[in-house]
């Protein structure tokens, strides 16, 4: 299971996370559990009626923070060391693991810290190694490293800097030399994994303050976390240029949005959250169809979500989908779903 032989031929991989049942769980219903892994890439939900799912990876309640990031945390710095967009999503209902998947324990440092420590801190250690390694190995080509890194909030299709929250509604504009990029949002350059744990902690916190200021949960919001990777070096008298985006996004709960009886804000809120998630699914759909050698549209622009992610999503741009589920019968409906939605981007 260490090895799921990613990216080889396709580029969009579908990792199943199982979370552990929680004490709270384990009084409710006991030991009982809605699904069964098969093996280490297929799951059995247990109906009624029963349904068999497969992925490219099934990881359990055993599997380390360190072992998934190993699996789908390396190869996506590869990815990116070697000029290629990237892209990971967190998705499941709130409370499976998306935040403790993607952040984990960050307040403890890093890897060497703390075993919760997520995947955005290991990757951003592994790739400062793997820079400067590269750097001394082509030392004589000059070769240079930039990486900068946004932090941003999508909530009721509107966009907050989590890096200046003074700031609000901020746009996505298209240009043909920068592709996609949000307008006047902060930038801030990173040279190892300790600058980017404060950054990711003052966005925590500014994304609870204004979840706390609007009134509603943190789990109603999607967060992106983006780098962009620029290198530069020389070769044969020409300098070269290369540049990497790498997105690691922790969405908002899967959970349907209670839109009965909701008015005003609640449904606008209800239906956006739904919006920016089925147009995920839809995009994802769609590239997976044009990698199977079907042309479709891929309708990027129909949420915020998508139409930032446009250039981290389709091309040569690797995703890794990491669908969280709680094993819990409680959550057996929820979690259906989870894995219907993550066989979708896996086969269509
Ligand atoms: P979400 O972000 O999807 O709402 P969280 O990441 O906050 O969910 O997880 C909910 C709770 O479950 C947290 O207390 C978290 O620490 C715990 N948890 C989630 N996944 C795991 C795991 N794989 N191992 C241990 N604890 C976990
Ligand atoms: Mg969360």
């Amino acid at each position: 299971c260490e090895d799921p032989s990613f990216w080889k031929d396709h580029n969009v991989q579908v990792i199943i996370r199982m979370r552990p049942l929680s004490n709270n769980e384990i009084s409710v219903q006991g030991n009982n559990k809605c699904v069964r892994q098969e093996s280490c890439q297929t799951i059995s939900w247990t109906g009624p009626p029963e349904a068999r799912f497969t992925f490219d990876l099934v990881a359990d309640e055993n599997v380390s923070q360190e072992n998934l990031f190993k699996v789908a945390g390396v190869p996506m710095v590869d990815n990116c060391m070697e000029g290629y967009n990237s892209c990971m999503f967190a998705y499941g209902q709130t409370g499976s693991g998306k935040t403790h998947t993607m952040l984990g324990d960050i307040e403890g440092g890093t890897r060497r810290h703390s075993v919760n420590c997520g995947m955005t801190p290991r990757i951003f250690e592994h790739l400062f190694s793997r820079i400067q390694k590269e750097k001394e190995v082509r030392r004589d080509e000059k070769l240079k490293f930039t990486c900068k890194c946004s932090f941003l909030e999508i909530y009721n299709e509107q966009i907050l800097d989590l890096l200046d929250p003074s700031s609000s509604n901020l746009q996505i504009r298209e240009d043909s030399k920068k592709g996609v990029y949000v307008e006047n949002l902060k930038e801030m350059e990173v040279t190892n994994a300790r600058d980017v744990i404060q950054l990711l902690v003052q966005g925590a916190a500014n994304r609870k303050v204004a979840a706390t200021n609007m009134n509603r949960a943190s789990s109603r919001s999607h967060s992106v976390f983006t780098c962009i990777i620029e290198s530069q070096w020389d070769s044969q008298g020409v300098t070269h240029f290369r540049f990497a985006r790498l997105n690691l996004v922790d969405l908002a709960g899967s959970e349907r949005q209670k839109s009965s009886g909701a008015e005003g804000e609640r449904l606008k809120e209800a239906t956006n959250i739904n919006k920016s998630l089925s147009t995920l699914g839809l995009v994802i759909m769609n590239l997976v169809g044009i990698s199977n050698g079907k042309s479709h549209h891929v309708p990027y622009r129909d949420s915020k979500l998508t139409f930032l992610l446009q250039d981290s999503l389709g091309g040569n741009s690797k995703t890794i989908i990491i669908a969280n589920i709680s094993p819990s019968i409680c959550c057996s409906l929820e979690t259906l779903s989870t894995l219907k939605f993550a066989q979708r981007a896996k086969f269509i």
